[in-house]
């Protein structure tokens, strides 16, 4: 399964990915054939994410909803695997409205697939999403065990969505189904849809999208024994590199008292055998790199350069999150310019910086660090005609986005801890002239 996911996303699907980005807004309409090259031989894949691949939109003053297609690393990688694949994706709705239509095929146009939205209130979201998942998990698997922050009700609503996502997914899938559940929003998962299936029905994997962190770390979570059982529901536990697939292995021996099998990566576990493997993500490389070699982009690039002069172009670009360091590369910036004075006006530093979690307090106070450091660097440093920072607190579209890889001499990638950083892979694939 994990195969049929890194073929899809690295260069074959280029073609079917550029064509979702053109139908972003098509209209919903009836299910359509499965793709032609179907790697999993007619077996449905039902996957699970919180972010849905496609929100709907209602139209003002009435009538058929359409569907947009999100952005986002899990979107594209896996939006194409389920054009090729089928099947059902389920994925929430915030303030999604419980007696509206919750299951649509989508995109407009093309291979299509069902979503399945689980709609969740305001309330729910907040202490389930903004809550457990971002300011307990988040922080804990990135290392900031000072950011975490613990609450039990918290803790109970994080469960009790779970659960709902379960009943959900057990309301959608047929026996013979591939279950592939995403990330860290439900960690619960495999266990909860294990204990309500028969006996060795159908595949569970799973995959997490961030690190996994060390015992040392880990620990500190209060409910960590219930965390590992949620994960060794599944039958594959898949993380981004080796490294964590370790961490987690010896995590279920120590702290879950696990039988580990650390040379096979198997944990033996209520008389099952649960893989565990590292599986890089990858990106749609042949895509990035045409498009970076595009006629199109070549007129962006002249045009960003000449709107530097003669200063090089230095890039940054990341969502803004505090795993992504960017206060500490400001301030390595700032160091350089104090120290280095030859190097004030050779260079400008472009940080594009894309708003993530507004509505939690820590990423709140980040902005404003940022904000004031930017400030600060450019008062300190700047003069009319050059600004050693410029920086764009928005998303920018992949078109936008190539032509900044490609006009930039430097890119920075420098996070404290990240899962994977797709940004450093797509900066690659655009240096399209070898250098
Ligand atoms: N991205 C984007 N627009 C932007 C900035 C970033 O579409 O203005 C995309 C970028 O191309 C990449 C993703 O957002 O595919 C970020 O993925 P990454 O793994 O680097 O970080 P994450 O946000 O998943 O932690």
């Amino acid at each position: 399964m994990f195969r049929a996911a890194k073929d899809a996303t690295i260069g074959i699907d280029t073609a079917m990915t550029v064509a979702a980005e053109e139908e972003e807004a098509a209209p919903v309409s009836s299910p359509s054939p499965r793709h032609p090259d179907d790697p999993l031989g007619g077996r449905r894949l039902v996957l699970v994410s919180n972010r849905e691949p496609y929100v709907r939109k209602r139209p003002r003053g009435g009538g058929e909803p359409t569907f947009e297609r999100t952005t986002g690393g899990l979107v594209t990688a896996l939006d194409p695997v389920m054009r090729r694949c089928g099947g059902v994706w389920v994925a929430w709705e915030p303030g999604g409205d419980p007696e509206e239509e919750i299951r649509h095929q989508v995109p407009g146009k093309g291979p299509r697939f069902t979503l399945r939205q689980v709609p969740l209130t305001t309330g729910e979201v907040r202490r389930y999403y903004y809550g457990f998942a971002n300011r307990a998990l988040w922080p804990l698997f990135h290392y900031s065990i000072d950011r975490c922050f613990f609450s039990e009700s918290q803790w109970r609503q994080y469960t009790r969505i779970n659960q709902r996502f379960a009943e959900a997914v057990l309301d959608e899938t047929r026996p013979d189904d591939l279950l592939w559940i995403h990330d860290y929003h439900f960690c619960l998962l495999p266990q909860m849809i294990r204990e309500q299936r028969p006996q060795g029905e159908g595949t569970i994997a799973y995959f997490l999208h961030v690190p996994f962190p060390a015992e040392e770390v880990y620990k500190v979570l209060p409910w960590r024994r219930q965390i590992l059982e949620g994960l060794l529901g599944a039958d594959l536990v898949g993380f981004h590199v080796d490294k964590y697939a370790a961490d987690f292995l010896g995590c279920c021996e120590r702290l879950a008292g696990a039988d580990v099998d650390h040379g096979r990566r198997l944990v033996r576990w209520q008389g099952r055998e649960v893989r565990v493997g590292g599986f890089p993500i990858g990106i749609d490389v042949k895509g990035f790199s045409e498009l970076a070699a595009s006629a199109e982009t070549a007129d962006r690039v002249a045009r960003i350069r000449t709107g530097l002069g003669p200063a090089k172009l230095v890039l940054g670009v990341d969502r803004l999150d505090y795993s992504k360091g960017i206060p500490q590369r400001l301030q390595a910036i700032e160091c350089l310019l104090r120290r280095y004075p030859e190097h004030r006006r050779q260079f400008t530093f472009l940080q594009i910086a894309v708003p993530s979690r507004t509505q939690v307090k820590e990423y709140r106070e980040l902005k404003s660090e940022i904000d004031e450091r930017v400030g600060r660097i450019n008062g300190d440093y700047g003069d009319p005609d050059w600004q050693p920072v410029n920086y764009v607190y928005r998303s920018v579209p992949r078109r936008e986005l190539v032509a900044y890889y490609r006009a930039a001499e430097v890119g920075l990638v420098t996070p404290l801890r990240d899962g994977m950083n797709l940004v450093s892979l797509e900066y690659c694939a655009c240096q399209t002239e070898d250098d």
